[in-house]
């Protein structure tokens, strides 16, 4: 059995980076970029204006001008017109601007008649209310790093260079193993004994939630023989192996020996924490396994601590270890073994509340749980204030 600390570490160790591909831009949010991008144009690509309003020469002398409005030309599609000194042009945000023309005045600063216009110079300098040419970038300007995560607003930002496709990281293939002889699924009526499947659900999504497209979930009986067939199988198809239950010390728990049986090779088992003692992690050449531990509040802890990690290592997320915050227990909590815990909590204005409810079978507590509430091995007693490392899950 090992600290947390240590099986992190090892993970850490063993992570692994997926493939670059390369994809459309509408299907990559969420995804890592695998490369540096650079603009294939300049941004914006032409002198234009940033506001509705007249396109003028700038005389710097004129305290009040008077122009003449030419009605001849709206600076607009295609088309760019020749201003003349004495000249203003109606024209609207984003219009290129007319030829000779180097400032525009909003509309709302400016006394129009049918042929004439009127405003105060003062309020204004050559240039005001033009975006000019490679304003946000020139062609050949690195616009998005690599290791960046894609954002609804990256997504803009390379549409509006024209970019169709983007190196990522591709995800991982992760098949998801339920095992267990007392699991329905919903929807079926379950017998005195049986339960519903709930964390085949959970896990896929995680996956989803995460961006993992190709997953899927396999169920199988607490049998050693289909297992072992299974996990041959599965080992043949995917990226990363996520089994639930089987894994503790019960006469039926078969996952162990079935991975044994297919060379995949043992990382860690059981570590000094609840909930989620016997959790098991391991790898074979170019993937990863990770056993969980059956019990629903488990499997969302082990997954969250452990896995989640290790698949957006996978995925190109850097920083994917750290807790999301440092906050103070709102109430105080007793604790005798010498795990860590993860403990439910909920965020209220007086610091995180650890919520009742703890027990690794009870899922009641999700409905208003917003983080995991980490209490070192070595300590006991939390009081309250204590300032705790919390994790969102
Ligand atoms: P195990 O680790 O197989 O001994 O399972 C531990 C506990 O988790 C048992 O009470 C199981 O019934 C329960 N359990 C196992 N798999 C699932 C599942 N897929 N969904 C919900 N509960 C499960
Ligand atoms: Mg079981």
């Amino acid at each position: 059995m090992i600290a947390v600390e240590k099986a992190k570490e090892i993970l850490s160790d063993n992570a692994r980076r997926g493939k670059t591909i390369k994809l459309p831009i509408a299907q990559t949010l969420g995804l890592v970029t695998a490369e540096d991008i650079y603009s294939p144009c300049d941004v914006p690509n032409f002198d234009n204006s940033a506001m509705d309003g007249y396109a003028i020469k700038w005389d710097e002398g004129n305290n009040r001008r008077k122009l003449n409005l030419s009605v001849s030309g709206k600076a607009g599609s295609g088309q760019i017109p020749q201003l003349s000194p004495d000249q203003a042009f109606r024209i609207f945000t984003g219009a290129p601007m007319p030829a000779g023309s180097d400032t525009v005045i909003p509309q709302e600063y400016v006394e129009s008649s049918a042929d004439e216009l009127t405003f105060e110079i003062d309020r204004f300098k050559k240039g005001s209310n033009v975006r000019l040419q490679g304003n946000q970038n020139n062609k050949g300007d690195l616009i998005l790093k690599s290791e960046s995560k894609i954002t609804p607003g990256t997504i803009g930002l390379l549409a509006s260079v024209g970019i169709t496709e983007v190196p990522v990281y591709a995800p991982p293939s992760i098949a998801v193993v339920v095992t267990g002889d007392e699991l329905k699924e919903i929807g079926e009526k379950l017998a005195y004994g049986e339960i519903y499947n709930s964390n085949g659900p959970t896990l896929q999504a995680y996956l989803k939630h995460l961006g993992v497209e190709s997953s899927k979930v396999y169920k199988v009986k607490d049998d050693a023989e289909s297992l072992g067939m299974l996990v041959k199988d599965l080992l043949s198809q995917y990226d990363i192996l996520l089994f639930s239950g089987g894994i503790s010390v019960g006469d039926y728990d078969f996952v162990k020996e079935a991975l044994y049986a297919n060379r995949v090779e043992e990382l860690f088992y059981k570590i000094k924490q609840r909930p989620g003692k016997p959790l098991f992690a391991g790898k074979t050449e170019n993937q990863l396994v990770f056993a969980l531990p059956g019990n629903p509040a488990s499997v969302i802890n082990c997954f969250n601590q452990y896995v989640k990690p290790m698949i957006k290592h996978w995925m190109g997320h850097s920083d994917v270890w750290a807790s999301s915050a440092y906050l103070p227990t709102a109430n105080s909590f007793e604790k005798k073994p010498p795990l860590t815990f993860f403990l439910k909590g909920q965020i209220t204005p007086e610091g995180v509340r650890i919520l009742g409810g703890q027990e690794s079978f009870n899922l009641i507590s999700f409905g208003v749980c917003d983080v995991f509430v980490e209490i070192p091995e070595e300590m006991c007693t939390v009081e309250e204030g204590t300032l705790l490392k919390v994790y969102y899950w």
